[in-house]
């Protein structure tokens, strides 16, 4: 955690909750989060919700994300929705989560357009960058991680790289794939190997300054020991989030974490 910036908390719904459910857990979180300097509470619900809950949520406490877009700003495209048709409802937009790239065949030419693509709508994309329990165990984790990341940051000019958000999100440790609980060492070593690579892209100040989250099965009882881990801005939060005892406990560790540095 580095005490100069706020720190993330990001609860990705997945395809759960209809706009009603979605308006009670925002409304049971509401009571239960405060508003923080230092914490950023970040929610992505279905894209149904996301207008609705934009006219209901207080903005001082909540900001709202995305969980995908389409990268044409418009046009023919069937069924999809635009980061352009986004960009003054939400703050963020998860891109490339292990989800998208796996049941939905993305590639990473894909994902390049669309962190390009939220880019340029004033969106700040969440780049989820992580290898599957297969390339682990093949030990192709660091090319992986590499070509992922060079790819997203194709287009990415130093100046808008202030806008992006990396999150270390290993499939295998997501808990709707292999749900392993990743080690803080592992983790901390695979964040370190991702800013190095933005350090060999856009410089030193660069990598301090990108945020990287870490995002797989966190829940509230070990947050504390991925946030503590040096490097890491946040976390990237999936079942838990649907649960607000767990979420607001998990923001709430993050508050208290801050108050300790
Ligand atoms: C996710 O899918 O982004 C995620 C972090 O899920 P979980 O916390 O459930 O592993």
């Amino acid at each position: 955690m580095n005490s100069d910036r706020k720190t993330l908390i990001v609860g990705n719904w997945k395809m759960h909750l209809n706009v009603h459910q979605s308006s009670l857990l925002v409304h049971r979180l509401n009571e239960r989060v405060k508003v923080h300097r230092d914490v950023e509470v970040v929610l992505a619900p279905s894209m149904l919700a996301m207008q609705p809950l934009s006219l209901e949520i207080d903005h001082r406490k909540f900001r709202l994300c995305a969980q995908d877009a389409y990268p044409k700003d418009e046009g023919g495209y069937t069924g999809e929705v635009s980061f352009a048709m986004l960009g003054d409802i939400v703050r963020y937009c998860i891109v490339g989560h292990s989800a998208r790239r796996i049941y939905f065949n993305e590639t990473l030419e894909t994902i390049r357009d669309k962190v390009q693509a939220a880019v340029r709508n004033g969106i700040s994309p969440i780049i989820c960058i992580g290898e599957t329990k297969q390339e682990r165990d093949a030990g192709e984790s660091r090319q992986v991680i590499h070509d992922q990341l060079t790819t997203a940051l194709m287009n990415i000019t130093s100046r808008e790289l202030d806008s992006i958000v990396l999150v270390y999100e290993p499939t295998w440790a997501i808990s709707t794939f292999d749900g392993i609980i990743a080690k803080p060492d592992d983790v901390q070593k695979a964040i370190a190997y991702m800013r190095m690579q933005v350090r060999e892209l856009y410089g030193e100040k660069a990598a301090e300054r990108i945020y990287v989250l870490y995002g797989g099965s966190v829940n509230e009882h070990d947050v504390r020991s991925y946030l503590n881990i040096p490097g890491v801005d946040g976390a990237l939060i999936g079942a838990a989030s649907l649960n607000y005892h767990q979420f607001a406990a998990i923001v709430d560790a993050a508050y208290r974490l801050r108050l300790e540095v």
